[in-house]
């Protein structure tokens, strides 16, 4: 997709600009912004009228990005934020519908000289905005969309992804996969890329070595490597020459992938490292309870452990308990009773993972995350029965005949599944030209817009 400029001379005077905030809606609610992937999606050039029409725009952008599994699945990890920016008039400079005045950031088309390459001359309002209207994922969102209401097609990305009505969602899932996983472009078509010892995303490589690729565990016995074109079936993962922006000496690992043209679904390794990346923030141990982890109960007591926090669907958590290492169950609770533990200390540890079928290869244990208490038993503490739904009952048992609800094996909802159905594919700009996420200074500097793309696109060459 084309990156984006500025328009030139526009800034300066429009910096003491003064925005107030604007209603927003959470199209996905997830959780506290800080331990979640934050998604804010805001729109130009739509009026007080176009509001309705800018939530069914920012809901398609969302609906787009969970009908992919990596995304469907962990719905509970992402937060969408939109953004009702009102403008006075409706479209984009240089659009099927110029407005008759600037819209609030004022958005245009023809940036850098490029015809379908969108811009906005005002980023000063855009980021009071974010600020005004979305404080809680300000800084910290991790991928901003800028809609813009014309129906002119274009796209384009920076510091931000920008994309018009007439261009459709599926822009923003390409995108979300360099904010989300650092995922690699896989097109070759913008030609003379270059990876050094290797490429630096999970998804591209140079080395061909069957042994060390990447990927390799997303390699079936049997698959050549590297794996000619049109030789295996379209969803089967090798070792295909043409990535990165080089056709030949780099390799991905599909025929096709959301990374190569966007208007397919994630490979295996991409989707892989999508949930790996959804983890940044997000631990399914988010609320350990008891929150203290020093737990003391009286001869006769018992306490219940557990946890609480966002999970996959379908829930693909596996919860595993243990007292002083000892196994001791399996679930999101554990009744821990004192005549199972005996008098002194005891360490009670839970660990929890993700076993997705989404991820093969976890060599830093992203999807694992541990809580241990110490469940001291002493006269002194409370002997309180662990009590199931709080009517009464008998105490549970702890240790290794410890009682266990789990709800690992529940499935709520549907599993979207990996995404089947085609998006348009009339004129992706995916391929026009390559990525340069570096570039958050170069969006200020591009008044020379087309010779700096062009010294920019030699610099990414080498
Ligand atoms: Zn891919």
């Amino acid at each position: 997709m084309q990156r984006i400029g500025i328009a030139p001379g526009l800034v300066a005077c429009l910096l003491a600009a003064r925005v107030d905030a604007f209603p927003a809606e959470m199209i996905n609610d997830a959780g506290p912004g800080a331990k979640r992937i934050n998604t804010i999606i805001v729109g130009d050039g739509f009026r007080d009228s176009d509001q309705a029409a800018l939530t069914t725009q920012g809901k398609a952008v969302w609906d787009t990005m969970r009908s992919y599994a990596s995304y469907g699945n962990y719905a509970a990890f992402l937060n969408v934020k939109l953004i009702h920016a009102v403008s006075s008039d409706y479209g984009a400079r240089g659009g099927d519908h110029p407005p008759s005045s600037p819209t609030i950031f004022d958005g245009y088309f023809g940036c850098g000289g490029i015809d379908r390459l969108p811009c906005l001359g005002n980023e000063t309002a855009l980021w009071q905005v974010i600020r005004e209207s979305a404080p809680e994922y300000d800084p910290s969102h991790d991928l901003l969309i800028v809609l813009l209401n014309d129906t002119k097609y274009g796209g384009g990305t920076g510091t931000y992804v920008i994309f018009s009505v007439g261009a459709g969602p599926s822009i923003a899932v390409h995108e979300s996969g360099h904010a989300f996983a650092a995922l690699d472009d896989e097109y070759s078509s913008s030609g003379g890329g270059a990876c050094g010892a290797d490429c630096p995303g999970p998804n591209t490589t140079t080395i061909a070595d069957p042994t060390q690729i990447k990927w390799r565990l997303w390699i079936e016995p049997g698959t050549p490597v590297p794996t000619p074109e049109g030789s295996v079936p379209p969803q089967t993962i090798g070792l295909f020459e043409g990535a990165h922006y080089m056709p030949t000496g780099a390799y991905r690992p599909r025929q096709n992938c959301v990374m190569r043209q966007g208007d397919t679904t994630f490979c295996a390794p991409c989707g892989e490292a999508l949930v790996l990346g959804l983890y940044a923030k997000t631990d399914p141990i988010e609320t350990p309870i008891p929150e203290d982890t020093a737990v003391k109960i009286g001869p006769s007591g018992c306490v219940r452990l557990s946890y609480d926090g966002p999970k996959p669907n379908p829930n693909t958590l596996e919860s595993i308990w243990t007292i002083d290492t000892a196994a001791a169950g399996a679930g999101t609770s554990l009744d821990v009773s004192a005549s199972a533990l005996g008098q002194g200390s005891h360490t009670v540890e839970l660990t929890v993972t993700d076993k997705t079928g989404l991820v093969r290869k976890d060599v830093n244990g992203t999807l694992t995350s541990k809580r241990s208490w110490t469940v001291a038993v002493d006269p002194s503490g409370s002997n309180q029965a662990c009590v199931d739904g709080g009517t009464g009952g008998t105490a549970g048992v702890g240790g290794s005949a410890g009682t266990a609800r789990s709800a690992d094996a529940e499935t709520a909802g549907n599993d979207p599944g990996p995404r089947g159905d085609p998006i348009d594919r009339t004129g992706c700009l995916c391929n026009l030209a390559r990525h340069d996420r570096s570039g958050h200074a170069a969006l200020l500097l591009v008044a020379a817009a087309l010779a700096l793309r062009s010294r920019r696109a030699d610099r990414v060459r080498r």
